[in-house]
């Protein structure tokens, strides 16, 4: 039966666990999932944190809970998805988007910080989406979206390790579909441009890294948080259904142009 436009696009019925949700791109992407009528499951490696943001969606007038576990940890992580399913219920939308980054020349980039930013940005995926697939393969439906970024692409100064990552983070969401695609499950990635966050901090305050980005970036700006909900929606609901193992920039323009 063909959906109305609407419908295409309602997430009621569905729940969303969202990784690295308390503040960034993560408790924004909460926000646009649970406007669509999600019932949202936010996360984080401090219980208050993630209590403090469940607390404030709840009392915006959503459906949340906060389940806080460290997304490197493959212990902690079994032990938060398997409460998960069995306390608040099935996972069907999985938003990895927990990530750190870290800026140093690759020749003295240390070694620590290298383990740190592939544990959080790239293994930790492996570990969360694991844990739930398992669950998904067993109900033959879900979404996983992967946060990746215009380093999936694109390398620059000082931050290799974290494009060694986020290229990994493409890939691994290939090779997502290429395995549970069969089990009608859907794995793409939203790869954003800069947006304004905690993480950028650093580069939205140097005014000449912002200068350069402006001119570097054909939109002329700064991504504003809003600007990726729609893609994050699409991805997330059933009018995506037949997409699969792809990888969405939401970037003005950046990785498109020269
Ligand atoms: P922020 O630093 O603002 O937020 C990161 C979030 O991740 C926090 O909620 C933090 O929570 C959580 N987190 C960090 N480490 C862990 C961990 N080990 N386990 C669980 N949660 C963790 O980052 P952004 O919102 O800017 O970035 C979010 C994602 O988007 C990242 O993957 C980033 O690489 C990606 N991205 C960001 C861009 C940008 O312009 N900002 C551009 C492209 C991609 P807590 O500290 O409470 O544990």
């Amino acid at each position: 039966m063909t959906q109305t436009t609407h419908t295409l696009f309602d997430l009621r019925q569905r729940r969303a666990l969202i990784t690295g949700s308390t503040q960034g791109i993560g408790l924004s992407l909460a926000y646009a999932l649970a406007g669509a009528g999600a019932s949202i499951v936010l996360n984080g490696r401090d219980e208050t944190r993630v209590r403090n943001a469940a607390e404030k969606m709840i009392a915006d007038g959503f459906t949340a809970d906060g389940v806080a576990f460290d997304v490197t940890d493959p212990a902690a992580v079994a032990a938060g998805i398997a409460r998960i399913e069995q306390d608040i219920g099935p996972i069907d939308i999985l938003v990895n988007n927990a990530g750190i980054q870290r800026r140093a020349p690759l020749e003295d980039f240390p070694a620590g910080d290298w383990q740190a930013i592939l544990d959080t940005n790239l293994s930790s995926i492996f570990y969360v989406s694991q844990a739930v697939a398992r669950h998904m393969i067993a109900r033959g439906s879900g979404k996983i979206i992967n946060i990746c970024s215009v380093q999936s692409q694109l390398g620059r100064p000082t931050i290799a390790p974290y494009t060694a990552a986020k290229g990994g983070v493409a890939n691994l969401t290939k090779g997502m579909c290429a395995d549970w695609a069969k089990y009608g499950i859907q794995a793409n990635g939203l790869a954003p441009g800069y947006f304004v966050t905690e993480m950028n901090k650093a580069l939205v305050e140097n005014e000449e890294f912002s200068a350069w980005l402006c001119k570097r970036t054909p939109a002329n700006r700064w991504g504003q948080l809003e600007e990726l909900h729609g893609a994050a929606i699409f991805l997330a609901s059933d009018a995506s259904n037949f997409v699969n193992g792809q990888i969405i920039y939401v970037d003005g323009g950046i990785t498109a142009c020269v």
